[in-house]
């Protein structure tokens, strides 16, 4: 019998999102080739009065409204069930969450027992639900967007190309941007000269020593140019002075 994928159950009142992006290109040729597999549960399906309601007005008034506690809690609880034996770790995407990063997409990509992705719509989901299931709060960023599914688009998509056999080559992700801390060195490919512009000699000197160093050096003048947060951090992994 072959091992069952790495699962990602999503769940939604917008089940039809998915796979959306992801099932385009890399990741989408990783999930015809079933390196993984998506779910996606409508949460209206756990809805039990004749209206299909799913949300309510907040206790303590203001403005829009809330996901129901029952209704969602009632799609969590099965989530689980389902994915028995398996203890995925469930994740609530939320702008009040630990801001999304390499390390935390390294980190849930290594948890083969998948994970499970609720996605808010309105105001968001009453707090007793986050709280039962100790639901993880992951955010992408310090902005608000209508709904979860984006956000865990992004953060599936960024998972994915840590999974074994998504990613054409493993060496891909050795250079890219965050790794080390570091942002990525500039790209250049034919022609060799366009709009008066050059492709830097370095480049073409098949010198891989060379290159390498090159490479480095503006990676390095990148980030301290562009992000003091990730260059501090980066210096200090180094143990190199600021
Ligand atoms: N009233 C909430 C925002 C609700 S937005 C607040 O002020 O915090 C509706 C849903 O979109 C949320 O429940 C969440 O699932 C999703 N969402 C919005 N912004 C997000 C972000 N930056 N990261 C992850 N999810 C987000």
């Amino acid at each position: 019998m072959t091992k069952a994928p790495w699962q990602a159950t999503v769940l939604t009142l917008y089940p039809h999102m998915f796979p959306g992006p992801l099932g385009q290109a890399v990741t989408g040729r990783a999930l015809e080739a079933n390196a993984w597999a998506l779910q996606a549960v409508n949460i209206r399906d756990y809805a039990f009065d004749k209206h299909g309601s799913v949300d309510d007005t907040p206790y303590g008034g203001g403005a829009g409204m809330v996901m129901r506690a029952d209704v969602v809690g009632a799609s969590v609880e099965d989530a689980l069930i389902q994915a028995t034996p398996r203890q995925p770790r469930c994740v609530y995407l939320s702008p009040k969450g630990k801001p999304f990063t390499t390390a935390l997409a390294k980190e849930l990509a290594s948890h083969e027992d998948g994970l499970v992705l609720l996605c808010g719509r309105f105001e968001g989901i009453d707090q007793r639900v986050l709280d039962h299931h100790n639901m993880e709060e992951i955010s992408i960023g310090d902005y608000v967007i209508s709904g979860g599914e984006l956000a865990a688009m992004v953060v599936l998509d960024a998972c994915l190309r840590y999974r074994p056999h998504v990613l054409g080559s493993a060496a891909s992700l050795e250079e890219e941007s965050f790794n080390h801390n570091l942002l990525e060195y500039p790209q250049y490919t034919r022609p060799v000269e366009w709009a008066g512009k050059k492709v830097p000699d370095v480049l073409q000197s098949g010198d891989h020593k060379k290159i390498d160093m090159w490479r480095h050096q503006q990676a390095e003048q990148t980030t301290q140019a562009r992000r003091p947060d990730l260059w501090t951090a980066y210096c200090n992994e180094k143990g190199l002075e600021k």
